[in-house]
């Protein structure tokens, strides 16, 4: 098969489908690998590095796309790549039709078969496309809290571990998930106090049995998120309800409850947020303050870090491109029925119920 690779378009967006080791890969297996000149930069990976391992180079977006059988890559084609997009070429990256009408009619008009990373699902209800970026979102959220927690960039003045003789800062997280736990992880290891809330008593025992005692575990009720918002000093969000806008956790009402320069990390930005007043921001300009709370809202979090990122994505990306080069998609999305519930539109039909329910017929 033709394995194409353009180069990301979206506006900050860093990383890159395919890593020089998946290209090895793929080439191994007798695949004809084609990648846009200089993709790879930003993740650290130079032309020459998918050269050598036998990949081509194209100069242009339209030269790969036209190549292609199968496009691989990590956002959602932007507007001015729509008409790029051929009748029966497989479309292999994260796309979030829910959240995209013209998105979505452009690729119904494309005919091509789009696999959404996002919908990929095991047979235990996981996302194991999505897990990696909540991994690299949860550690990452600790880092920012931290960092915006300093008092020259409006924090309480508050270092997180503390020092001998001082107590160490207090974090308060709010979902035991994957983004919760992998921040609950970063703080503990900073030496903060940690208290983490969920509405799900497995993820709090599991919590409860992996974490060192300086990380406690309540249930989310409103009562307690009231009783911990005035004594904690960094507030992650990072709770998801499946398929749903995340809760409002924190009100605006109940930022006057808190110290100033608490700061408030709303991972779950990119479902609606959990706290009122938040909105998405960029890593331009990530903060933004509301009754002296800083708020740190960024909604593509793991695109600041795109070597990690990168191969974060691509290690659990690439067991599925391998299938889908060497079966073609019926079969391997057949034998696969993990790979198989990532089909969204196939040859201008859409196949999930998810993205019919949410135009409503508007389609
Ligand atoms: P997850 O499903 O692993 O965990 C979510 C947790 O929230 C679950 O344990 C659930 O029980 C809990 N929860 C639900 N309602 C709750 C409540 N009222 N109180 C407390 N806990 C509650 O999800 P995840 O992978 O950890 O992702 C969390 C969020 O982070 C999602 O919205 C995801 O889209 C988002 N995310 C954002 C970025 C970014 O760059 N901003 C990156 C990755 C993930």
């Amino acid at each position: 098969m033709k394995i194409g690779v353009p180069k990301e378009i979206k506006n900050n967006e860093s990383r890159v489908g395919l890593t020089p080791a998946g290209a090895f890969e793929l080439v191994n297996y007798g695949h004809e690998v084609y990648i846009q000149e200089t993709a790879g930069e930003s993740s650290g990976f130079a032309d020459i590095d998918y050269r050598e391992v036998g990949a081509v180079m194209l100069p242009t977006i339209e030269a790969v796309y036209a190549m292609a059988d199968m496009i691989v890559k990590v956002k959602e084609p932007i507007a001015s790549e729509y008409p790029l997009v051929k009748r029966n070429q497989i479309v292999f990256t994260y796309f979030h039709f829910a959240s995209s009408e013209a998105l979505t009619r452009a690729m119904i008009k494309s005919g091509a078969i789009c696999i959404a990373y996002e919908t990929v699902q095991d047979d235990e209800g996981t996302l194991p496309l999505l897990t990696p970026m909540s991994e690299v979102a949860g550690r990452m959220a600790i880092q920012q809290g931290a960092k915006h927690l300093e008092k020259p960039i409006k924090g309480r003045g508050v270092l997180l571990g503390g020092v001998p003789g001082v107590p160490p800062g207090r974090v308060l997280i709010l979902g035991a998930g994957v983004v919760g736990v992998q921040a609950a992880k970063m703080a503990a290891g900073l030496g903060a106090h940690v208290t983490v809330l969920d509405i799900n008593m497995k993820r709090l025992r599991y919590v409860n049995d992996v974490m060192p005692p300086h990380v406690v575990t309540e249930f989310s009720s409103v009562y307690n998120i009231k009783k911990h918002i005035k004594t904690h000093d960094l507030i992650i969000g990072a709770v998801l309800i499946p398929g749903a806008k995340a809760p409002n956790l924190i009100t605006r009402e109940m930022l006057k409850d808190m110290r100033a320069g608490t700061v408030l990390v709303d991972v779950a930005v990119d479902q609606g947020g959990c706290f009122e007043t938040t909105r998405p921001t960029t890593h331009e300009d990530p903060t933004y303050i509301i009754h002296d709370i800083v708020h740190y809202c960024v909604a593509n979090m793991p695109g600041a870090v795109p070597y990690t990122s990168t191969l974060a994505l691509t290690n659990v990306t690439l067991p599925y491109i391998l299938k889908l080069a060497n079966l073609g998609w019926e079969a391997a999305c057949s034998k696969y029925p993990d790979l198989g519930r990532g089909l969204n539109i196939v040859k201008g039909e859409v196949v999930i119920d998810e993205i019919k329910e949410t135009f409503d017929g508007a389609l």
